[in-house]
């Protein structure tokens, strides 16, 4: 008997924290909107962990953190490093547009006020892909950007795409893009872990709902304040198997801006009046992005006055 209540107390527990999750969800979630609450949880940490970039912008604390990473670096130059069959590449290489693409973003940002910021890298220095968001989660930025630029072997296709997480690509080429951002991991040998297993899998699973929602009203922020003045593909808005994009509780994007291997593209992408317009339309996605985050309580207001404190 003893027995029996003890295995009822130990079945009960956790059922009694999943009912009481779920009615909070459901409270919490159809009451004001998709980003009225945050899940926070701790996930195992790597041994060996590197050290956290520094945050530029106001000193306080409750304003929102954007940490933006620049792809590749260091031994992994991306795409565009050798010419291709088409004599694509060359000289140009990914890691240095994504590198002055960020950088050019981030005093976009600082500008105007109100948001902290820090990047993953500021140099030409390899970072794991975990290492990317992992530097995100520890610092417990508000959103995550991730800069990227493609190339394709026949030059001709151009345009950028905005891409968030999801466990098939929208198309076939969205899984191939996936596949071949995601091999930046394998060269160096780094093994992927699956750090969801030691945590609940009832609250990844909520965080990371409500975090979808969110990404990808970011990125349809993106798309939209971009018209007219980038170009986009066809169908800029994607979705794949992205190994940054997989932070269970922070909203999160993958920004391929362009392809280099297209000289118009190569062009917007290395120029001083491309990289202000990209600088320009990210920046006014993630304030108008946090604008509505805080109409719904999530985050605090990112609209500082102009040329506020840095
Ligand atoms: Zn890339």
């Amino acid at each position: 008997m003893r027995r029996l209540a003890m295995l009822f107390l130990a079945l009960a527990a956790p059922l009694a924290l999943l009912a009481g999750v779920l009615l909070a969800n459901r409270l919490l979630g159809t009451r004001s909107g998709d980003n009225a609450y945050a899940l926070r949880f701790e996930l195992p940490v790597a041994e060996g962990q590197i050290g956290l970039p520094q945050v530029e912008g106001p000193l306080d604390p409750t304003r929102p953190l954007v940490v933006i990473d620049a792809g590749h670096g260091g031994h992994d130059p991306g795409a565009g490093s050798a010419p291709g069959p088409g004599g694509s590449g060359g000289d140009l290489h990914e890691k240095d547009v994504t590198l002055a693409l960020a950088k050019a973003l981030r005093d976009r940002l600082l500008a105007g006020g109100g948001v902290r910021v820090a990047l993953t890298r500021s140099d030409d220095r390899y970072l794991a892909l975990e290492e990317r968001s992992g530097i995100a989660r520890r610092l417990r930025a508000d959103l995550f950007i991730s800069i990227h630029a493609d190339s394709a072997d026949d030059g001709h296709a151009s345009g950028a795409t905005v891409y968030t997480l999801s466990d098939k690509g929208s198309t076939q080429e969205a899984s191939r893009i996936a596949t071949s951002e995601n091999h930046a991991d394998t060269i160096n040998g780094v093994a992927l872990r699956d750090t969801s297993n030691s945590v609940s899998a009832i609250l990844v699973d909520l965080a990371q709902r409500q975090s979808a929602a969110a990404s990808a009203q970011f990125a349809g922020l993106i798309v939209r304040e971009g018209a007219g003045r980038m170009g986009f593909r066809d169908h800029p808005l994607q979705s794949a198997a992205f190994v940054v994009l997989k932070s269970p509780d922070m909203p999160s994007v993958l920004f391929e801006a362009g392809y280099i291997s297209n000289p118009g593209d190569a062009a917007r992408l290395t120029s001083p009046d491309g990289q202000r317009t990209f600088a320009e339309t990210v920046a006014l996605a993630i304030r108008v992005y946090f604008g509505r985050a805080v109409a719904g309580g999530a985050v605090p207001s990112a609209a500082g006055s102009p040329g506020g404190v840095r």
